[in-house]
């Protein structure tokens, strides 16, 4: 058996860093920034420990580009090196300084220092085919030059510098061109280092321009941040010019450790589908864009950013998918929706109905996706009443866990059953989307002591006390439906209600809604057909008139054709046949009169 550890040739491991370590070339100014940052931020540990005497200049980065010499320099004020930490730290990759620095200094997490793997200064070379390096160390330690090419061989010698920090020359290669210009790096910096916590300056001939804002709104304690701190946010980062309905700013401690705000847009028309925009950010250094794995799917319309730094910077989608911590981080983002929601409910709740149709298809959705959601949410679920206002489930059941819920999905085409409902003191709920209805079915399948029923499903609710004999009536009704099968049942309503009315029973109802939308979907056709009832009114005069005709009479047929027409009409519209027979029996008994 033989043991060692595997050795590296720089040679062979270049051009893979180059090539295969960063997906995206412009992340070298990434790197290098965030590696000036962390020296800057070791520098202020250093001094808050008493290791290090206060910095007699302010802590500054600076950004230059030379057209001239083809360069790009970035110099910092940090805390430097000494030759044996550039021969540690630089000579050494995949040696991280950063991991070093915590582990002597720091504890456990919580330090903001951006570094990880100790191979960020070499993501240089995907660009420059020479780096120089002049460094000198916040100790008496005197300064270095280093140099580099992209062979991997390096020259240290004695450098000039005397102020502490260190400044770096990219020699950019023939190709890179297009970064030789501040106008080029700008959006760079902008996309990566807007919120980096050390200034950042870019150089554009005299003028300087800072890029960034060093304490992100999310770094800041929610106490202390104002609603127009976080509207003026919204505004800048994702270019919305309305005020978005609500947000949400988490921040959470051990163990999960990430910070955020998350915005529920608010939308502009019903067809303005927006697409959730999260920025992942790690340690305030700019990730990724539209990281979805870390949301909730159903929060599908959020905008927001999520600083996440147990993640490592160079995460790829893949990694996130599969990531106990993303599961987790994305668990709490789904309990501090939810929390919120509820505050907001119980806070305001008049403010809360006035937005409500904003956010309901999410949160409804949201609720359908995700059962611990709909745990956390349910209870401000609000349905639209039809006679104004809003109530939830448990309002509407008297905060019994068991009903049935009326609802109408369109008021004005029921609206002879709406006003029946009413006259009984029914509260009837307006559906007017089909996530309405799924999530009605939704809250069926949650609990089956709960019954949604529209108006026109069965008319229990609304007939009656009394029965009468109605054996003689109902082969006469069955001909006038004009189907052998017919089904025909008899209820007491008023006597200046309707002589009948048509009801659909929610099961088939739904069904053929179902197919319908198959159907629609382009999967072949599948109508269903409904089952309608004829649900005579035996309290009407005219129906008892009826019962006084003898059997076989003309006139009995006609009224009941007539009564039957007219029930049809107030449930749906006629067919073509239906309307040339009414208008027909209408014309004979307009000549009989
Ligand atoms: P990481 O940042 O993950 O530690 P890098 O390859 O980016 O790895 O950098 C390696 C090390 O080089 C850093 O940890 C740090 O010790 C040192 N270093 C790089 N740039 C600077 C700088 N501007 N000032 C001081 N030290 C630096
Ligand atoms: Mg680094």
């Amino acid at each position: 058996m033989a043991n060692g550890a595997l050795s590296v040739d720089t040679e062979h491991l270049f051009p893979i860093i180059k090539k295969w370590l960063y997906s995206e070339k412009d992340i070298y100014l990434r790197e290098v920034l965030s590696n000036s940052c962390d020296a800057v931020t070791k520098h202020k540990r250093l001094v808050s420990l008493g290791e290090a005497a206060e910095s007699e200049t302010p802590y500054r980065i600076d950004v230059r580009v030379d057209k001239e010499a083809r360069t790009i320099t970035v110099s910092d004020n940090g805390i430097g090196m000494s030759e044996a930490e550039v021969e540690k730290y630089i000579n050494n990759i995949a040696l991280s300084g950063a991991v070093d620095f915590i582990s002597k200094y720091e504890g456990e997490g919580g330090s903001g220092i951006i570094g990880h793997f100790g191979l960020g200064f070499y993501s240089m070379f995907m660009v420059a085919d020479k780096v120089t390096m002049e460094t000198k160390s916040y100790t008496d330690a005197p300064a270095v030059l280093w140099e580099c090419t992209e062979a991997g061989a390096y020259e240290m010698q004695p450098g000039t510098r005397t102020e502490r920090g260190t400044e770096i020359t990219m020699y950019l290669m023939e190709d890179e061109e297009a970064y030789l210009s501040a106008d080029a790096l700008k959006p760079i910096l902008e996309k990566y280092c807007s919120f980096m916590p050390v200034e950042i300056y870019l150089h554009d001939g005299e003028k300087e321009e800072l890029i960034n804002e060093t304490t992100p709104l999310w770094q800041k304690n929610p106490a202390d941040c104002s609603d127009e701190e976080y509207k003026e946010f919204y505004r800048k980062q994702f270019h919305d010019y309305t005020d978005p309905l609500f947000w949400v700013h988490i921040n959470a401690d051990y163990p999960l450790n990430f910070k955020g705000i998350l915005y529920f847009p608010r939308r502009k028309n019903a067809f303005d589908t927006q697409e959730s925009e999260i920025r992942l950010f790690y340690n305030s250094v700019f990730v990724a864009d539209n990281i979805k794995e870390v949301c909730p799917e159903f929060l599908i319309n959020l905008k927001g950013v999520l600083d996440c730094p147990e993640l490592p910077l160079n995460v790829s989608r893949s990694y996130l998918q599969n990531d106990a911590y993303v599961r987790k981080v994305s668990a709490h983002i789904v309990k501090k929706v939810s929390d919120r929601l509820n505050f907001l409910f119980n806070d305001n709740r008049e403010e809360f109905e006035k937005n409500w149709e904003g956010f309901k298809p999410y949160i409804q959705y949201g609720c359908i996706k995700d059962s611990k959601f709909n745990d956390r949410a349910k209870g401000v679920i609000l349905f639209e009443k039809a006679t104004g206002g809003w109530s939830t489930l448990s309002e509407y059941l008297e905060d019994k866990e068991e009903g049935t819920v009326y609802y109408t999905t369109d008021p004005k085409a029921q609206s002879y059953y709406l006003d029946l409902y009413a006259a009984k003191n029914i509260p009837v709920l307006v559906f007017d989307t089909i996530m309405d209805t799924n999530y009605a079915q939704f809250c069926e399948s949650k609990n089956d002591k709960v019954k949604f029923r529209r108006i026109d499903a069965d008319l229990d609710a609304i007939k009656g006390e009394g029965e009468t004999d109605t054996a003689s009536l109902e082969a006469l009704f069955k001909a006038a439906v004009g189907k052998e099968d017919a089904k025909v049942s008899f209820v007491t309503l008023g006597k200046e209600d309707a002589p009948a009315l048509l009801s659909v029973s929610e099961e088939s109802r739904r069904m053929a809604e179902m197919m319908r939308m198959y159907s629609m979907q382009g999967e072949g056709d599948f109508s269903f057909p409904v089952e309608e009832i004829l649900t005579v009114n035996v309290g009407s005069p005219l129906v008892q008139k009826l019962q006084t005709l003898p059997e076989g009479d003309e006139k009995a047929s006609r009224i009941a054709k007539h009564i039957y027409l007219s029930a049809v009409m107030l449930a749906r519209p006629l067919t073509p046949e239906e309307l040339r027979a009414y208008v027909a029996l209408n014309r004979e008994i307009l000549m009989a009169l």
